[in-house]
């Protein structure tokens, strides 16, 4: 656990309001109590099998954020727990979170993930793939939901300006749909971007917040 990094952070996170998730995937429980114990209570895990195994171990204020691609059969595993879920890419998935939220009886913060970066292989929505969904008046209808911004990663890349780029486009992009779509609605304010490499950029652009593991946890190898 690198404490050093983690004061860091969050002294560079301050003047921006931004919010640290520890990206604890991989990692073992005691890394996670360590940083807790510090004080840290956002976490982020990428897998549900791994995500949900913690949660039942660890303490139970712990606010547990869903990064990784999800599959519409799993929400039902962490429907009950999670705090936000960063990584919704699909009407049918929105759908199913909000049915699974329903019989918890719970509302479920969801941000939309969107593709920005140039490499083929990661996931999330293009920008007229966002529109269709928006436009459908579907999402009207989820009551358990509550979209509440954008995720993004950009290429993993050392072309700062390329990142720049990216970054500058979600949230030019972000403005974009909440004045067309969420003005009324004051849940809608969060931009999830930038990791170890690239959060101080991230932050120059807007994020709320940034989702940070190897600089806290150590490289996974
Ligand atoms: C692993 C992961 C991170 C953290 O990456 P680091 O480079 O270790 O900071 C952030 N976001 C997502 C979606 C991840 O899967």
């Amino acid at each position: 656990m690198n404490f050093e990094n983690y004061q860091r952070i969050l002294d560079e996170l301050k003047p921006y309001s931004a919010q640290l998730i520890a990206v604890s995937k991989t990692k073992p429980q005691h890394a996670i109590l360590e940083l807790y114990n510090h004080g840290q209570r956002h976490f982020g895990e990428n897998k549900v099998q791994e995500m949900v195994a913690k949660q039942a171990q660890l303490p139970y204020d712990i606010q547990w954020h869903l990064i990784g691609h999800l599959q519409s059969n799993k929400v039902k595993y962490v429907a009950p727990f999670v705090t936000m879920i960063h990584s919704v890419d699909s009407l049918k998935l929105l759908q199913e979170i909000d049915r699974q939220a329903q019989k918890n009886n719970r509302v479920i913060d969801c941000l939309l993930q969107i593709h920005i970066a140039r490499e083929e292989t990661k996931y999330g929505l293009a920008p007229d793939e966002l529109h269709q969904i928006l436009n459908t008046g579907e999402i009207g209808l989820l009551q358990n939901i509550r979209i509440c911004g954008f995720m993004g990663m950009a290429t993993l890349t050392h072309n700062q300006s390329l990142i720049e780029d990216e970054f500058a486009g979600l949230k030019t992009l972000f403005d974009e749909i909440k004045e067309k779509y969420f003005e009324p609605v004051s849940y809608f304010r969060h931009l999830s971007m930038g990791m170890s490499s690239d959060y101080p950029i991230a932050l120059r652009h807007g994020a709320t917040f940034v989702r940070v593991g190897s600089l806290l946890f150590g490289d996974r190898g």
